[in-house]
């Protein structure tokens, strides 16, 4: 039997193999190597279980005479990744009425009968097919629990209970075998990441009892936490128990080292668990992996059943993983691809613990990870009270606008009935690292009445307690038990690895010295986009740049912008000086003015008594810059070319703050992007204007200072005209959020409400403000990418959409030849780590 590769003793050196007998057998052939006192045990190929699925059994008598005359066996699944699971493992075959009779004898009645009723019980579910609900009459233990169960089986099926131990074996192979094709374990394995055809292996092992005379039991060990990672012995074991009894969470299970109940592993047998924790070190040492290992304790004897990859949570995954290569177990290059990218998002952010109990209330699309709870208010107003009252508030809004930034900065989470993954709520959420779920449109929002409704029809009023957990996308009723984020000694050691690897840069997208700083300690390549009109959001300044907006000529709005130009000066010396010599890129302004404006009566009211101006006056001004469309408005180079007031203010900003930030630090060299274009003449007109305004202050100061100008790549057009912009350019960086808009001819704010239904009908694959299409906007950005190089050399490329934090994008990236991408602060250790394992 030993020659058919379909059923296999398991030795040291036999054929198999993870993708002909599954992972188990494949984990227990490396523990028999490792000379571990494992049972006697026999894998059948995926191939052979298929052929018992479909009808065609191997030899059994042949497999059963692998074993001794008196063992019982046990059948245990063996899937080619052990996550994908599989059919439960049936014990004890092989028992019947006569060696029940032998087993009184040599280990007593009652754990004889234990052994018997498990298997009969198992046997008449998952073989024979019958209610588990019949065996629930079932009194008493030992042997009137084996009889009742017997006669149960016997009345059910009109048939003796089968004692031949080849028939029974046969029975639980075929029942496992077809366990394995039924519908809901395939749909079950593939959630998982199993291929449609994924084959089952099985492994047939001798039994170590767990049950009988002296020191018996069963239990798991491993060797770290696997909340934390930290090393610590954890697992279980229970007396005169099989299986995985002692994980049961009613058992009676021990500890396994000494604690203060006085009862261990470690105090019972004191030799097994010396010897079983030496075992677990060295299947960490040579399987290369923290294990779950699952033993036996047969009168005092040691017997190592299988071993798991430990269970582990995010934090958990990375220490594990750091530790595995600071102990030169694996290289570092392993380390890094063993961790998830998008799970140090979890590590990054206050999480809701796993183990939590969740009420659902609602469901958005989760646009910034992390979770919070808080009081609910319905605006930025009482959002600012809250937080002075320092009372943690959620903030909801129908979505969010300009005028809500201040109620976002005080509230601990926000909440939008709205939007999608790049609106308003979602970009500024992610820069800030608040919570964010947009896009809820299934809760129903009643901002006079300050309520919103849950689909269940519970209603929250103003005040009322909930948590929001931007990480999934769920609003929850109440306060729930959180997970402390975890920036700990590994993750900075894990990311150090990943830098070193990495060949592609990161930068961050930070508009304020605080995204900055947290963008330098991320280590962020710099800075690849800076969003000058998040600067204006201040309330001191929202003001003087409504006035601006207001001016009715050139003259008097370079009055006021006069007043601007120091603080945005103080801005950008900030930024040079908080990145220390690395570059940062700053766009010019980009919004319609209008978004600046207030949209209700009490505000517009408020500004006209700052302005002092009539209100009629101000409404008019307001319903006179309304577009139908502000997107594709008077925005971006637009303004930049039809007002050239304000860019003209802006790079002469940005050139005193280089001047004063080279002072004491590194030279600076600015960069600076133009956004919306979509004509070469656009560039032409604001480099003419903006080298001006550069001669100009050189003049004034007496300094000296270089600069790079770039476009911004956000219109298809620009993309496709990419060879007579880039002459005009030092680099391009594709702003792949109003590109994707673009495109797709789909509104960033709008696409939302409908985005879930179209990838679950399949029409997107992912949404595509998330996850880059490749196949659209990426043929765009390759095109661009191609014509802009062959026309400017040395010409360097980015994007800095939302993207630029996606894994799957930045591999896009790469492969197209790009220099960095650039993305929220956040998600810069998300982005390198994915860097790193492009480039390992
Ligand atoms: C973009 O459009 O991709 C971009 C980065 O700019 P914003 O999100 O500010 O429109
Ligand atoms: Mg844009």
């Amino acid at each position: 039997m030993q020659n058919n590769p379909h059923t296999t003793l398991v030795t040291a050196d036999g054929p198999i193999a993870n993708d002909t007998h599954g992972g188990r057998a494949k984990c227990l052939q490396r523990l028999v190597r490792l000379d571990l006192p494992v049972p006697r045990t026999v894998a059948l190929s995926f191939d052979a279980v298929q052929k018992i699925a479909e009808g065609h059994l191997p030899d059994v008598d042949a497999v059963v005479a692998q074993f001794p005359k008196e063992a019982l066996l046990c059948v245990r699944p063996s899937s080619q990744d052990p996550d994908w699971g599989g059919p439960g493992a049936v014990l004890n075959i092989g028992i019947n009425g006569a060696r029940f009779d032998e087993f009184c004898q040599t280990m007593g009645e009652e754990p004889a009968a234990a052994l018997y009723t498990r298997f009969v019980q198992t046997y008449a579910i998952n073989v024979a097919r019958l209610d588990p609900d019949m065996f629930d009459d079932v009194t008493g233990d030992g042997r009137a629990a084996l009889e009742q169960s017997l006669w149960a089986y016997e009345q059910e099926t009109e048939e003796s209970f089968p004692q031949d131990p080849a028939k029974q074996l046969a029975g639980v192979l075929r029942s496992m075998a077809r366990a394995w094709g039924g519908t809901s374990a395939r749909l079950l394995r593939q959630a998982k990441g199993a291929p449609a055809d994924a084959g089952l292996g099985l492994v047939v092992q001798e039994m170590a009892f767990g049950v009988g005379t002296g020191q018996c039991g069963s239990g798991v060990l491993q060797l770290v936490d696997s909340d934390t990672g930290l090393p610590q012995i954890k697992g279980r074991y229970l007396s005169q128990s099989q299986g995985r009894d002692a994980l049961q969470g009613d058992s009676e299970a021990l500890y396994l080292t000494k604690d203060p109940r006085g009862m261990s592993l470690e105090e019972l047998v004191p030799d097994a668990f010396a010897e079983l924790t030496q075992h677990a070190a060295l299947m960490r040492a040579k399987l290369r992996e923290e294990m779950q290992v699952e033993f036996v304790v047969q009168d005092g004897a040691l017997h190592i059943l299988d071993g798991v990859r430990v269970v582990r949570s995010s934090r958990a995954a990375v220490r594990i993983a750091v530790r595995l290569a600071d102990d030169k177990i694996i290289p570092r290059e392993e380390a890094l691809m063993r961790v998830e990218p998008r799970t140090l998002t979890e590590l990054l952010h206050r999480q809701v613990d796993p183990k939590t109990k969740r009420d659902v209330i609602g469901r958005g699309i989760a646009a910034s990870p992390g979770a919070a709870t808080g009081r609910i208010v319905f605006s930025a107003t009482e959002a600012q009270a809250s937080a002075s009252r320092g009372e943690p508030c959620i903030l909801i809004r129908r979505e969010t606008s300009p005028e809500d930034i201040r109620g976002m900065h005080a509230a601990s989470a926000v909440l939008t009935e709205r939007g999608g993954i790049t609106s308003h709520a979602a970009v500024i959420g992610r820069g800030l690292g608040l919570p964010c779920v947009v896009g809820a449109s299934s809760m129903k929002l009643n901002l006079k009445k300050k309520q919103i409704t849950a689909p269940d029809g519970r209603v929250f009023n103003a005040g009322d307690e909930i948590t929001l957990d931007g990480s999934n996308g769920e609003v929850l009723a109440g306060s729930v038990k959180m997970q402390e984020a975890a920036l700990d000694e590994t993750f900075n050691k894990l990311l150090d690895w990943a830098e070193q690897v990495a060949d592609i840069g990161i930068r961050a997208n930070a508009d304020t010295p605080a995204d900055a700083q947290t963008a330098r300690n991320f280590n962020a390549h710099g800075i690849g986009l800076c969003r000058t009109e998040h600067m204006f959001f201040d309330p001191g300044r929202l003001t003087v740049m409504r006035e601006m907006i207001f001016a009715e000529t050139g003259e008097d709005r370079r009055a006021v912008l006069e007043r601007l130009l120091p603080m945005q000066r103080d801005d950008f010396t900030q930024l040079f000086r908080i990145m220390q010599g690395q570059p940062v890129c700053i766009r010019l302004f980009d919004p319609p003015l209008h978004e600046f404006l207030p949209a209700d009566r009490i505000g517009q009211r408020e500004l006209a008594e700052a302005l002092n101006l009539p209100l009629s006056d101000v409404t008019r001004r307001i319903e006179a810059m309304s577009e139908y469309n502000p997107m594709l408005g008077l925005r971006g180079v637009r303004l930049g070319v039809t007002v050239p007031e304000i860019y003209e203010m802006q790079a002469r900003a940005i050139f005193e703050a280089t001047i004063a930030a080279s002072k004491d630090g590194e030279p600076v060299v600015p960069e600076i992007m133009i956004p919306l274009v979509s004509a070469k003449r656009e560039v032409e007109l604001i480099k003419t204007s903006v080298d001006a305004v550069a001669a100009a202050v050189r003049t004034e100061s007496d300094a000296s200072f270089t600069y790079r100008l770039g476009v911004m790549v956000e219109t298809p057009r620009a993309a496709l005209r990419a060879a007579e912009i880039a002459p005009h350019c030092a680099f391009l960086s594709f702003g792949t959020n109003d590109l994707t808009q673009m495109t797709y001819g789909l509104s960033r704010d709008d696409a939302g409400r409908f985005m879930s239904d179209y990838v679950q009908q399949g029409v997107y694959s992912e949404d595509p403000f998330h996850v880059l299409d490749i196949e659209g906007v990426g043929e765009l950005l390759q095109l661009g990418a191609e014509r802009g190089r062959k026309a400017q050399p040395g010409l360097t490329l980015s994007i800095c959409g939302e993207h630029g934090g996606n894994p799957e994008s930045i591999a896009f990236c790469r492969e197209s030849g790009f220099d960095y991408v650039s993305c929220s602060p956040f998600r810069v250790p998300v982005a390198r780590l994915a860097a790193a394992q492009l480039a390992i």
